[in-house]
């Protein structure tokens, strides 16, 4: 999946390069990695081998891969215990890793994935699109973790390519219940900034975020708003030591 070394390639994958010294591989694949997503009966078998081969790339580190039909909801899956193959579940937007031989994906194409890695090699990967954030979902999982003895002060938190603030439009009411202000008109949102503030309040320790913009940077990442039917995948994995 990697481009060749020494090649001048942009990478196929935007990784998540502050978590590598937690031992946690994160990362969101681009346009180059082709489309994830598994709504379409016509793109199903073809998608189902992306994953497949996705899988197999990240081994021998993980034995086990989970994702969900995410429904913009505020479920949270907790995995404890290791399997084998990928198991892929109803209706969770959120996923917390505890057994380190299991990495979790979400797909997206402007909603935001939301990286979150601890160094006991705990992680979690979040979809956050409106509702997700202004259901406060990421404090959710910030207090599942801290209920299991990982204080928010020690977690690493990266948002990912989602789509920016400048290209985000959305009518008054979503704007109230994201912003709490009231208006009249359709504004502008910035929702990594939103997640940003609600992670910060939380008082998670280390925070980073992506530059890239789905929409704006269509070209390297499909974009719902732009007119896209194709998903790419946001992937975390805790390695495991040897
Ligand atoms: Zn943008």
């Amino acid at each position: 999946m990697n481009p060749p070394s020494g090649s001048a390639t942009v990478p196929t994958r935007e990784r998540v390069a502050e978590f590598e010294v937690l031992g946690v591989t994160a990362f969101t694949t681009t346009r180059a990695l082709g489309d994830f997503s598994l709504s379409e009966p016509a793109t199903l078998e073809a998608n189902t081998a992306r994953w497949n081969a996705m899988q197999r790339a990240l081994m021998p580190g993980q034995t086990g891969l989970v994702s969900a039909r995410q429904v913009h909801g505020v479920a949270i899956a907790e995995h404890g215990d290791p399997w084998s193959g990928w198991h892929r579940i109803e209706g969770v937007d959120a996923h917390i890793v505890f057994a380190p031989a299991i990495a979790a994906a979400v797909t997206i194409a402007d909603c935001v994935p939301v990286f979150v890695a601890h160094p006991s090699g705990v992680v979690a990967m979040v979809h956050a699109g409106w509702r997700g954030t202004a259901a406060h979902l990421i404090e959710q999982v910030i207090r599942r973790l801290a209920a299991s003895g990982l204080a928010a002060e020690d977690l690493h938190l990266h948002l990912g390519p989602a789509v920016c603030g400048r290209c985000y439009e959305v009518g008054p009411d979503v704007y109230e219940q994201l912003t709490g202000s009231r208006t009249f008109r359709h504004r502008s949102v910035d929702l990594r900034g939103r997640i940003a503030e609600q992670a910060q309040g939380a008082g998670v320790g280390h925070l980073s975020a992506s530059e890239s913009c789905t929409r704006c940077d269509n070209d390297r990442f499909f974009s719902h708003r732009a007119g896209d039917a194709a998903r790419q995948i946001a992937v975390i994995a805790s390695r495991q030591d040897d």
